[in-house]
């Protein structure tokens, strides 16, 4: 049975006549359980998929800002003269939470009927297989990290950069609550490769489940915010796959504000020759590291902290460059 999108208060019979609760995990039960007890799969979509954002990102954010706290941690601080104060999360994550509230709550309210309206299965249960999720999320991975190296490398040029882009390039140093500060113009299209995967997976395979969508949410959200968290550790992701951006990749590109423009992956960068001014920035510091094998450790810091000096200094440069060009554009027209 199947109930018809325009029905306000669906009856348990309504959405679940015939299922085999016994035969469900506990997650699947407690999945249907809250679609019965919202009663409306308009509102219980929407309130889960923003309870799922807010929950995953702030707890994510969480743990990297006790990490900045400890000193400890500051051995593998990528930047480690700048750590956060909590003034400036605080300025941070009211941002955040503007830009959540204001744009992704609507977005995600209109988000139900577009999925139903394209065939994409919500409350219904069981969820689909790993072995049948696996694929689909490999693939957004895939489409969201060149849809992100394009629309940010544009983000990058002119008028485009001053009034949107700059916002979120406000951290040199970045720290993961800072993941989505951004100017509302550029969540919504960031946030677009995000989403197009899936909504372009289920238009042509009319075989999808927004639990598919979730389990990609969540782990983009993780792969966001770890990118901006500013430490690398030796057990970092991107030491055991060495294709995987991490922390290491995203911090640089908020330090030189040129190159490393993907998300999740380094390929596009290194196949475009958009990270060259990395790749040299990291041979000059192994050189210097070798070159110094009996120098203190302080002496060590001094010379990675004027190296990566340098690269801010010529960033700067760089992003005075594109301002320029932007207000040469306006006067133009
Ligand atoms: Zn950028
Ligand atoms: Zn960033």
């Amino acid at each position: 049975m199947h109930a018809s999108s325009n029905t306000t208060f669906p009856l348990y019979d309504d959405l679940y006549a015939g299922t085999d609760f016994s035969s469900l995990s506990w997650l699947e039960q407690q999945w249907a359980a809250w679609y019965i007890a919202i009663g409306n799969p308009v509102i219980a979509t929407g309130l889960m998929s923003f309870l799922l954002h807010e929950i995953v990102y702030f707890g994510r954010s969480v743990p990297w800002i006790i990490i900045d706290a400890i000193p400890y941690f500051r051995r593998w601080k990528l930047q480690p003269s700048k750590i956060p104060t909590p003034k400036e999360q605080w300025e941070c994550t009211k941002l955040v939470l503007f830009s959540h509230f204001t744009i992704e709550l609507p977005a995600i309210w209109l988000f139900h009927p577009l999925a139903e309206s394209i065939g994409m299965s919500t409350y219904q249960v069981p969820f689909p297989s790993i072995k049948s999720m696996a694929p689909q999320i490999a693939f957004f991975f895939f489409f969201e990290d060149m849809f992100h190296y394009i629309a940010h490398k544009a983000l990058h040029t002119g008028i485009l950069y001053k009034h949107i882009h700059k916002i979120h390039h406000k951290y040199s140093a970045p720290f993961g609550l800072a993941a989505e500060y951004a100017h509302p113009a550029e969540v919504m299209i960031l946030g677009a490769g995000t989403l197009a995967g899936p909504l372009l997976y289920c238009y042509f395979a009319h075989d999808f489940h927004i639990f598919t969508m979730y389990v990609w949410i969540v782990l983009r959200l993780f792969q966001a915010v770890d990118a901006h968290s500013g430490y690398d550790f030796p057990w970092s992701l991107q030491h055991l796959l060495p294709f995987w951006s991490g922390a290491e990749h995203h911090d640089f590109h908020h330090m030189a504000f040129t190159n490393n423009f993907s998300t999740s992956f380094r390929w596009w960068d290194r196949i475009c020759g958009t990270d060259t001014k990395y790749q040299e920035y990291r041979a000059r510091v192994e050189a210097a590291k070798k070159a110094m094998k009996n120098a203190t450790r302080a002496q060590k810091d001094a010379m990675e902290q004027k190296l990566m000096e340098e690269v801010e200094a010529e960033g700067m440069r760089a992003e005075a460059e594109v301002e320029r060009s932007a207000s040469k554009t306006v006067k133009l027209h």
